[in-house]
């Protein structure tokens, strides 16, 4: 087994880390990717395949980040790897269009229920994709004022860094210095999994709200799923009050069913926000609808909307063929099999050793709470034990898994974690679970 956090072994990652620090802020280019939050320090990758994560210090770990959900058919898959090489041969970007983004759109539109006969258009990265869609929410209704969850995360968009997940949440920096007050002031909070507060604050604005936007699965103050009958009142909600329904499945998108969770839970938002897997690893987003709200974009509507490398050929070959391969292998029933037996099997496991634990996955996602019973919303998250978090984290990783160094992050199964990597797994937490029980009771 891998001894991942003995210091020698991780003395290259330390030397990286340390000079990194030096000229990039924090040593990460994103957050989370500090293990702020977790103690430690991240090991450096310097390859993946499959289920594997190799690092600089030479071990190879089994991987639930998956590059934060893009991986679903596992890292370094051959047929995407040469389909992007061969676009690479051709050109790495002309900023003009191309016979592949036509498929890849009627593709992507084929998949998800609520693009069916609309539009989609493509962008860089999910960030773009939402503060894309509120914008065109806006300039459609003619409205300013938008709802989003607290827990919620969104991208990095102004507007949208008020009670924000991930990174935010990880860092205790829900909010972000550098937003003016203005950016935010049409911004209205509420719970995750309360429809009656989406009522009320539609009733305390009438006329006024153009959009909500949520995560139709939570998979960023740690992962929540919707109660019953959560997305269809805020549905009903928001017809009834002109408003549109923007569905966040840039984390959702292709992982918990092959159309997200507008088709596992039966609700047809009417703007969908799609990123990490649309582009199988490489940077893509997409936003899209119905035609008569997507024709308000420019060039044919007054909604501006643009970018230099949007839909440029590689991350159009990456996204194209990893929906092609979901299409052919149709890998949903078997994901959701391997998940499910990892967190029963964790469960077995937390059990065993009288550590309160609660679990959740839907689909290839999932996620875990050190505390007892459901977790319902981002209040509720934040009362599982951040320390025991942060102690298991360091006992699977010592144990040769790579998990998210957050509780509020979601955990991600591809095609590639097979029942060694699984049974695997299960045995590294049998050992983590009883050094935290150890550490309890001394
Ligand atoms: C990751 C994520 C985003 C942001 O996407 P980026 O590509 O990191 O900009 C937006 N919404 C949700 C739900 C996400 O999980």
């Amino acid at each position: 087994m891998t001894e991942h956090n003995d210091g020698r072994a991780q003395a290259r990652s330390k030397e990286l880390f340390a000079a990194a620090c030096e000229v990039i802020p924090g040593g990460v280019n994103s957050p989370v990717r500090a293990f702020a939050s977790v103690g430690g320090q991240p090991p450096f990758i310097r390859k993946a395949t499959g289920c594997h994560v190799v690092t600089e210090d030479g071990a190879a770990l089994i991987d639930y980040v998956g590059s934060w959900g893009p991986a679903l058919l596992g890292h370094a898959h051959p047929e995407v790897v040469e389909a992007v090489i061969k676009a690479a041969r051709d050109g790495l970007s002309f900023g003009a269009a191309t016979a592949a983004e036509v498929d890849f759109a009627e593709l992507i539109c084929e998949f998800v229920p609520s693009l069916r006969g609309g539009m989609v258009r493509l962008v860089s990265s999910g960030t773009e994709a939402t503060m894309s869609a509120l914008r065109l929410a806006r300039g459609y209704t003619g409205r300013n004022k938008i709802i989003k969850c607290a827990g919620g995360y969104h991208g990095h968009a102004d507007m949208l860094l008020v009670a924000a997940g991930s990174g935010a949440a990880t860092l205790n920096i829900p909010g972000s210095a550098g937003v003016p007050p203005d950016a935010v002031h049409d911004t209205l909070l509420v719970p995750y999994n309360n429809a009656e507060a989406v009522a009320e604050l539609f009733a305390a604005h009438p006329g006024e709200i153009a959009a909500i936007i949520v995560e139709p699965v939570a998979g960023n103050m740690g992962c929540i799923p919707p109660l019953p009958g959560y997305l269809e009142r805020l549905r009903e909600i928001t017809r009834r009050e002109g408003a549109v329904l923007i569905f966040d499945e840039v984390m959702t998108g292709f992982r918990v069913a092959p159309g997200g969770a507008q088709e596992r839970f039966g609700v047809t938002p009417d703007l969908t926000c799609l990123g990490k897997i649309v582009g199988g690893g490489m940077p893509v987003g997409a936003y899209g609808g119905p035609r008569e709200i997507m024709s308000k974009i420019a060039p044919l509507g007054p909604v501006y909307q643009a970018g230099t490398l949007s839909g440029n050929p590689l991350s159009v070959a990456a996204g194209l063929e990893t929906l092609r391969l979901i299409k052919r292998d149709k890998p949903h029933e078997a994901l959701e099999a391997a998940t499910l037996r990892l967190t029963k099997g964790l469960a077995e496991r937390a059990a065993k050793h009288g550590i309160a634990w609660t679990d959740v996955a839907v689909g290839a996602m999932f996620g875990f709470f050190f505390v007892a019973g459901e977790v319902h919303d981002y209040e509720e998250a934040k009362r599982s034990d951040l320390d025991r978090f942060a102690a298991f984290h360091s006992e699977m990783l010592r144990r040769g898994v790579y998990l998210a160094p957050s509780q509020f992050e979601a955990g991600f199964v591809s095609t590639a974690h097979d029942d060694a990597a699984i049974e695997q797994t299960l045995a590294a937490a049998d050992g983590a679970f009883e050094a935290l029980a150890g550490a309890a009771a001394s």
